[in-house]
């Protein structure tokens, strides 16, 4: 059976296919970095670095892309709450932060780490194709897109506009200046002091999702094969990012399989700052290693929404000393014909499925400890934890060398 990933648009599960034989072209929604991340993101952005490895081993060259949102509302409000500090400033101090937390998860750099702000020209030029491909306008230098004019706005959701339209909607600004309730700024006026660019409608700043689709076509082109973020990005930004590119572009589909990590909670309760119960991923890596964190991130499934409870990772500190002794037992490369090799591939194949291709290791391990498994079961054990970016197991460390500073 051949990989096959479940895709949000659509929900289903369909055979992988690229755009361009051998290329997989991976764009993934960053961060704004206007504040600490946390486990959350961790969980994020170590699925898929799991998914890109996994892709790289089976033999695809992968373009991996993620931005950083370095202007929005949410920078310019911390800059303002810190009395005027630069947002370059507030950018590169959390930046590196989140930076160093995912080198030492062992998660691959992008091959492209574009910001918003180097591409002003770029959102403006997609902003005026949108205009002129009928499903924009302006009205006194705010540009918004018109939803109704996009046949296909709401499929991503797979609600009627009616429904979307109720929903809670972070881009709801200037209501009184929209033809419809869920039409979305492309570019917009900003207030005086906040941080702006000369553009055909004045002075201005982009609209939140518009810098998505401008990165995204800048460095990986029209159409992209998967796209990943959180599931709490459904709607409005991906729906928009759909709407945006597809006008602009006029290639369909824009993104050929969708894919949304689950949303990490704290003992049911949702992580946010305000509650104070952000777990972050570096308090937690002064106790274990950051392997005992991936391969607790990884025993969800990417779509699920998980639960973290304190008493988790010292279960998977055992489960992980079983993992690394019956692999360290094995020397050189399993044989292709290997069955733990063979179930591993399988379970991967069946949409990433990382928590079963892990139970499946830890039966290998617990038979290679009791001197029952194959020969070489060992190996596949090691090898297989290599490609899902163990790092006692082998796997490539973050710096992969095509890294744009
Ligand atoms: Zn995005």
């Amino acid at each position: 059976m051949p990989l096959r990933l479940y895709s949000s648009l659509g929900r289903e599960k369909r055979p992988f296919r690229t755009v361009t034989p051998g290329l997989v072209r991976m764009y993934v929604c960053g961060v704004t970095p206007y504040d600490v991340t946390h486990l959350g993101h961790a969980f994020s952005y170590v699925q898929f670095d799991t998914l890109r490895r996994y892709l790289l081993w089976q033999g695809y060259n992968v373009r991996y892309v993620q931005n950083i949102t370095d202007i929005d509302d949410d920078m310019i409000m911390v800059s303002k709450r810190q009395g005027g500090r630069p947002i370059a400033e507030i950018r590169d101090e959390n930046d590196a932060i989140f930076r160093n937390d995912l080198d030492h998860l062992n998660v691959l750099r992008p091959t492209v780490y574009p910001r918003a702000t180097d591409h002003i020209p770029e959102i403006i030029e997609t902003t005026r194709r949108i205009i002129e491909n009928g499903c924009g306008y302006e009205v006194d230098g705010d540009v918004f897109f018109e939803a109704a004019r996009f046949a296909r706005y709401g499929r991503l959701n797979g609600v009627t506009l009616e429904e979307l339209a109720k929903r809670e909607n972070p881009e709801s600004k200037r209501e009184y200046k929209k033809r419809g309730p869920l039409d979305f700024l492309l570019w917009q006026q900003v207030d005086p002091g906040d941080p702006s660019w000369d553009s055909p409608w004045g002075l201005g700043r982009p609209g939140w999702s518009i810098e998505c689709t401008a990165m995204s076509s800048t460095h990986l082109g029209p159409q992209i094969d998967i796209h990943g973020g959180g599931s709490d990005l459904i709607f409005p930004h991906h729906e928009n990012e759909i709407a945006q590119a597809e006008c602009a572009f006029q290639a369909e589909p824009f993104c050929g399989w969708w894919m949304h990590n689950g949303m990490l909670q704290l003992e049911g309760v949702k992580m946010s700052k305000s509650l104070g119960n952000l777990v972050l991923a570096r308090n937690l890596m002064k106790e274990y290693e950051p392997d005992h964190l991936r391969l607790y991130l990884l025993s969800t499934q990417i779509r699920v929404d998980a639960d973290y409870r304190g008493d988790a990772l010292p279960a998977v500190k055992e489960r992980f000393e079983r993992l690394r002794l019956a692999s360290v037992r094995g020397e050189g490369a399993a044989s292709a014909g290997n069955p733990v090799r063979a179930a591993f591939v399988e379970a991967m194949d069946d949409d990433f499925g990382t928590p079963t291709a892990l139970d499946l290791l830890d039966e290998a391990a617990s038979r290679v400890l009791a001197g029952t498994g194959e020969t070489d079961d060992a190996e596949a054990i090691r090898e297989s934890l290599g490609v899902m970016g163990f790092a006692f197991a082998g796997a490539r460390g973050p710096a992969n060398g095509d890294f744009n500073p």
